[in-house]
């Protein structure tokens, strides 16, 4: 995960640790690799900037140069606005303490990982809140789509809403809360329909699901290699729905960063969690000290 980014990082600061004592020239000099090396990584320009900015005045601000460790020091404010761009220590977390049946509406674009993540999520609600989860496909495009969440139900053994053909989203949608209700589900997981490209077709799809759902969570599942798309796609979603996070799947292959570093700063939505792999348990809360940890080695 991150390694390209990683890789390039830790020679700019090998260098610094490297010396005994540091210019304010030398800290530019790294910053300008810094830069380089995040605009390579995907990382949006705003974000950037922002970061170089930021770790600049406070390495030649304050007392840092003149310390015994500076090229550590340097490193130290380095890793700190790493894990501010990432999110902050805090992981946000799911919120489930509304009254059950608590909804989670998963949306996103096709072969975001959208249907495997919905199964996932279920599966770790299950094990690590302890709570019962439905599952619900509504997506009446994508052929067999509604089958796949079946299959992927009874993997993890985690019910889902009986296929009734020919039914509509927004009907499907009732039915599961019915369903929910009288099954005394904790969660309801809805795994809502994806299109190639955001089009008014499937925002207005989404927004009726939303009507009659009314979710706690609206959680959207984005390609983490698709890296600045990822993040356009999460701005064009979080204009029409109100979105409480993001999922990036496939973190596992992703060598540059890009999304994961500039989701929250471009659309003001967390990154909850991340999914690191094909398997079902390869679901990890997204952790920006752990994940600022890796980037640096
Ligand atoms: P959907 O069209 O958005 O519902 O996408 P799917 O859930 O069908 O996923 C498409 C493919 O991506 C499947 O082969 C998944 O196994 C794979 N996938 C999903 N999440 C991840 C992930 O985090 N890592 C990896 N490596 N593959 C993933």
């Amino acid at each position: 995960m991150f390694d390209s980014l990683s890789d390039r990082l830790g020679g700019v600061f090998d260098k610094l640790r490297g010396r005994g004592a540091l210019s304010e020239q030398d800290v530019r000099d790294a910053m300008r690799e810094v830069r380089v090396a995040l605009l390579e990584a995907d990382v949006a320009l705003p974000v950037v900037r922002r970061f170089v900015d930021r770790v600049t005045e406070k390495a030649i601000g304050a007392e840092v140069l003149k310390s015994v460790t500076p090229g550590q020091q340097v490193v130290k404010i380095v890793n700190d606005e790493l894990i501010e761009t990432l999110g902050g220590e805090v992981h946000e977390g799911l919120n489930l303490e509304a009254k059950p049946p608590v909804v989670i509406m998963m949306v996103g674009l096709q072969g975001s990982g959208k249907t495997t993540t919905t199964a996932k999520l279920a599966k770790y609600i299950r094990e690590k809140h302890g709570k019962k989860a439905l599952m619900a496909s509504l997506d009446v495009n994508r052929p067999a789509a509604q089958e796949q969440l079946a299959v992927l139900g009874t993997q993890i053994d985690v019910a889902t809403l009986p296929i009734v053909a020919g039914q509509q989203p927004v009907d499907i949608a009732r039915r599961a809360l019915e369903s929910a209700r009288l099954q005394n589900s904790d969660v309801l997981l809805l795994d809502t329909a994806g299109r190639l490209h955001v089009d008014e077709a499937l925002m207005a799809e989404m927004k009726a699901v939303a009507g009659i759902a009314t979710p706690t969570e609206v959680l959207l599942v984005v390609d983490a290699l698709t890296g600045q798309d990822a993040v356009n796609v999460a701005q064009n979603f979080s204009s029409e729905v109100s979105l409480t996070g993001v999922i990036l799947t496939r973190m596992d292959g992703d060598a540059r960063g890009g999304a994961a570093l500039s989701m929250r700063h471009v659309t003001g939505k967390p990154i909850k969690f991340a999914g690191t792999g094909e398997k079902l348990d390869a679901l990890e809360p997204f952790q920006p000290s752990r994940i600022a940890n890796r980037i640096l080695g």
